[in-house]
């Protein structure tokens, strides 16, 4: 992976930016979300640091997924009524694709995101009504209103804690895979994926890449 080396904008420290579509990062110093415009970042909202409820995941997490290596670059963290959820940016050796790992109370499902013309419009989607799209049949079983809990590492999409996030979840049929429509403030996102299990995931190094200033 290429590495970009930033100031950041509220602290001065050093932040390093592995992901080249990354389009927003969050300080591990101080927590600042910046926005990556024009090569620089720039400040955009506020402070915000995310509690760690335990998972196996973490920011710069190593190891292998699905016998792949990877690392943890990025995570999200989103609130419905039913809770939250948690996304993790997944950088995997020699692979240019977009991957995520979802994670919503135990359960997993890797994600990669889809590029497409169009998407189809959050009012039109429904639970049950099956659509035709990209070429393939897609049964809604899930559609949802969420917002941004918040974040940390490297995001190849803008947001800000607070904004909305709804979704429309499903599966493609007779494939054994599902998807996800992610309706975010500046873009619209069409994920596919499968279920994984934690043993898909083996971790080497969960450490902390900011550790060391603390120290
Ligand atoms: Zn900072």
């Amino acid at each position: 992976m290429e590495k970009q080396t930033f100031a950041c904008p509220s602290c001065g420290g050093t932040l390093e930016l592995k992901y080249r579509f990354s389009k927003m990062a969050v300080c591990g110093y101080c927590n600042q979300t910046s926005f990556v415009e024009n090569g620089q970042l720039k400040l955009a909202g506020d402070k915000n640091e995310l509690a760690n409820y335990g998972s196996k995941l973490s920011l710069a997490a190593k190891g292998t997924l699905i016998g792949l290596k990877f690392m943890i670059i990025g995570h999200v963290r989103f609130e419905y009524f039913g809770g939250f959820w948690d996304e993790w940016l997944v950088g995997m050796d020699g692979q240019s694709d977009e991957f995520w790992i979802h994670e919503d109370e135990g359960d997993l499902i890797l994600y990669t995101k889809m590029e497409t013309e169009t998407i189809p419009d959050y009012q039109q989607l429904k639970i049950g009504t099956p659509i035709e799209f990209a070429g393939k049949r897609l049964f809604p079983t899930e559609k949802n209103k969420a917002q941004i809990l918040g974040g940390e590492g490297e995001l190849p999409y803008r947001v800000l804690p607070g904004q909305q996030a709804d979704f429309v979840d499903g599966i493609f049929y007779g494939e054994g895979t599902v998807f996800s429509f992610k309706f975010l403030p500046e873009e619209t996102q069409f994920y596919r994926g499968q279920f994984i299990k934690w043993d898909e995931i083996v971790i080497e190094k969960a450490d902390n890449p900011y550790s060391e200033q603390f120290k």
